[in-house]
């Protein structure tokens, strides 16, 4: 037995209050990661601080370029939310891939961006649409957000308070999940902007988690089309291989994905 205090926020001040008094603190979200990682005695937190209530957390808004999910915010809400929807249906379709509906509806995008696991669908999203991170100290753009494995740009105590997605002309995002987990054994987010430019980013690949794709990027700028990849060859150097697949089976899949979110973006 180890003791562990529960604290739920009632505001952001509140809660980073909170985490900085504990001698351990962790902030609670959805609990998906965070809770099987406790009753595995990987964490030991003194002090768990539940921001799931916290309102100015919670919800969604759209501006004529700009889609903002707060940190709280549930996949299932991203999902089936009609702005989300008419913005960046990309996004919505995403959510609706990951994991379960008992994932779904607790699991947060906030929760999945600060944990970064390598496997996870929305820090494609995120580094592949150029979004914004915004914390309760200040804005992280995502190509400086994702710092590897399981790390990020947040520093201790630091909350993701929303994320600000531009709306982009297209993008589409395909997945190859794990029949078991969900998570994706490949899955790719290609985006075209409203200014041209092209980003294509791949997730449960890389030994460096969520990376960028600049060969695939060039040759959609030149070219928008999923034939535009054919003559591409995606090196299994550094991707990961597992008992799930080889780095070289995921080589082939990173393109194959890339090649099936071109045609969905249309
Ligand atoms: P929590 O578990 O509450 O927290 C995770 C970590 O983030 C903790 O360290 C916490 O302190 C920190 N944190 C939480 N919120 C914030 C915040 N706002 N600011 C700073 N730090 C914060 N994910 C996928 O992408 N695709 C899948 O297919 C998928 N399948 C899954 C299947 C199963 C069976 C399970 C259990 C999980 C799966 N997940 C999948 C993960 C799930 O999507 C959760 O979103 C993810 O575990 C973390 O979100 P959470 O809200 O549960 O975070």
């Amino acid at each position: 037995m180890y003791q562990t205090t529960y604290h739920r926020a009632g505001s952001i001040d509140e809660a980073a209050g909170l985490f900085a008094k504990g001698s351990e603190a962790r902030y609670l979200a959805g609990g998906h990661t965070l809770l099987p990682v406790m009753k595995q005695r990987l964490a030991a937190p003194s002090d768990v601080i539940d921001i799931a209530r916290i309102k100015d957390l919670v919800g969604i808004e759209v501006s004529a370029d700009t889609l903002t999910i707060r940190a709280a915010t549930t996949h299932y809400d991203v999902a089936q939310s009609a702005d989300v929807r008419k913005a960046i249906p990309a996004l919505a379709d995403l959510a609706s891939m990951i994991g379960d509906p008992a994932v779904r509806h607790r699991g947060t995008i906030g929760g999945s961006l600060a944990n970064n696991d390598p496997a996870a669908d929305y820090p494609a999203a995120v580094l592949g649409l150029g979004a914004t991170i915004r914390t309760n100290k200040r804005t992280i753009a995502a190509d400086d957000f994702f710092q590897g494995l399981f790390t990020t740009a947040l520093d201790e105590g630091e909350l993701i308070t929303a994320i600000a997605f531009p709306i982009p002309a297209k993008a589409a995002y395909a997945k190859f999940r794990h029949p078991a987990s969900r998570f994706a054994l490949t899955g790719v987010l290609v985006a075209k902007t409203r200014s041209g430019d092209v980003r294509v980013a791949v997730t449960g690949a890389s030994q460096s988690g969520v990376t960028r794709l600049p060969d695939m990027e060039a040759a959609l700028k030149a070219n928008w089309s999923a034939t535009a990849l054919d003559s591409i060859t995606v090196s299994p150097g550094g991707l990961m291989g597992d008992i799930h697949g080889s780095a070289d089976y995921r080589a082939n899949l990173v393109k194959v994905m890339a090649q099936r979110a071109v045609t969905a973006a249309g």
